[in-house]
């Protein structure tokens, strides 16, 4: 494609040189007795001016042939071929000779096209384009074909336009490809919709006789006194427990992918939408011996628009990951607000995560060591979760980490505020 401008103005240089040969040719015949009162010998100097002009003409054909995968033509002002290349003449069904003298909208009639090259006749200005269709009248069978072209004008010293250049690079095959290829992901992603879709449907099937099964376990447990029976049961609940979490993110991905994910939008504490969060890892975090701690910038609005639960599920997840993946040290959100969004960061001392595999943190079902999901437990969802309900929220979700150091996790959300409320809640509280 690109050889198509430069086919063109290789065209055009040759054009403007064989005219400045010709002119300098006509001021040589024409030229004054030397100084000792001889003129020159006209016929010698005609003779030699039309064999120059004969070589020119053979350099500008041979420069206009060695483009092989463009079309080149120069026009007169009537839309004459005055020359043509191989390649364009061979398209047209003709030899370069053949071709020379013809009309172009003889040949291929298109008003539209015609008003084109007037166009550019009558203004002097270059016209360039992109996947043209064209349907040639007397190759029906070729169906729509496409083209890139340009025609740019050929102008004299004075700037008065004198012929036309054009080149035409047929993209026919490309776009073919790119519409096949536009069709194959089409299918593709509704593959992958039907997928999510049905897997949304079965995890949401799942949960229902789990929700059961949980109950009456539960229930088992508060009446029967048997140790070894109560041992069986508190076993089947925590593996209940672990399943429904398991079916549970599998429901929300699935949902997300599937764009089944309605928000809310609702005005809600920021600040107690935290706080709830980072409660649930208290305990967790004195257990491994953690500072947990929540800072929220003065300046944050304490009401904003938008879906506490799904805003508590993203924190949820973030929290979990930074308390699960560090032994000793601290475990930060901070909360403050950034141009016109909402800025939250978990930071924490934990193990860090190593560069390369940074890039499939967000990824879903992608844990940065096979290993860990033994250790730790875990689905290689959550991110994937995370990031998807960032995306439903108008926000962006990245991640900055330093291995053996620790990792900050840390999205925006838009700052969509629910009116000029007085702060419902206090400044900065530690944990
Ligand atoms: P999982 O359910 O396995 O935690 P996530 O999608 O939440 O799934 O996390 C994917 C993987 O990213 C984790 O298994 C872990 O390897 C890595 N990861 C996430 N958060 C952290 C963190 N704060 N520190 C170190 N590694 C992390």
């Amino acid at each position: 494609m690109k050889e198509l401008p430069s086919g063109a103005e290789a065209l055009q240089v040759e054009i403007r040189r064989l005219r400045e040969k010709i002119r300098i040719l006509e001021g040589e015949a024409g030229a004054f007795p030397d100084l000792a009162g001889n003129r020159p010998d006209i016929s010698q100097d005609q003779e030699k001016k039309e064999n120059l002009l004969e070589r020119e003409r053979d350099i500008l054909q041979s420069v206009m042939d060695s483009v092989k995968n463009s079309h080149l033509a120069y026009l007169d002002l009537d839309f004459n071929f005055v020359r043509v290349n191989v390649t364009y003449a061979a398209a047209c069904g003709y030899s370069p000779e053949e071709m020379i003298g013809k009309n172009h909208f003889t040949l291929y009639p298109h008003p539209e096209n015609e008003a084109i090259f007037a166009g550019v006749r009558d203004t002097g200005m270059p016209v360039e384009y992109h996947d043209k269709p064209f349907e040639f009248p007397d190759q029906p069978e070729r169906g729509v074909t496409y083209w890139d072209w340009t025609l740019a004008p050929v102008k004299d010293r004075d700037g008065v336009v004198t012929g036309l250049v054009l080149s035409l690079f047929e993209t026919t095959e490309r776009k073919r490809t790119e519409e096949a290829l536009r069709q194959a992901k089409e299918t593709a992603d509704a593959a992958n919709r039907a997928k999510s879709e049905f897997l949304a449907n079965m995890s949401h099937e799942i949960r229902t006789p789990m929700t059961v099964f949980m109950a009456a376990v539960e229930h088992l447990l508060q009446i029967d006194r048997n140790p070894d029976r109560r041992h069986l049961l508190d076993l089947a609940d925590q593996s209940a427990r672990r399943l429904r979490a398991l079916i549970d993110d599998i429901l929300d991905f699935s949902r997300i992918e599937a764009r089944r994910v309605e928000l809310d939008e609702e005005p809600f504490e920021l600040q107690s939408c935290l706080r709830s969060a980072v409660d649930l890892f208290s305990l967790a975090a004195r257990e491994k011996n953690l500072r947990l701690e929540l800072e929220v910038a003065p300046e944050t609005p304490a009401l904003l628009v938008g879906d506490p639960d799904r805003l508590g599920q993203v924190l949820i997840n973030l929290i979990g990951n930074a308390v699960k993946f560090t032994s000793a040290g601290e475990v930060r959100v901070c909360v403050r607000p950034r141009g016109d969004t909402v800025e939250f960061a978990v930071a924490d001392t934990g193990i860090g995560i190593p560069e390369e595999k940074r890039h499939r943190l967000f990824q879903s079902f992608s844990q940065v060591d096979s290993s860990f999901s033994r250790r730790f437990g875990g689905t290689g969802l959550g991110l994937a979760i995370s990031k998807g309900l960032i995306d439903l929220m108008g926000g962006e979700i990245s991640v900055r980490s330093r291995e053996g150091k620790g990792s900050v996790f840390t999205f925006t959300l838009p700052r969509r505020e629910a009116g000029k409320h007085p702060r419902a809640l206090g400044g900065e509280p530690t944990l």
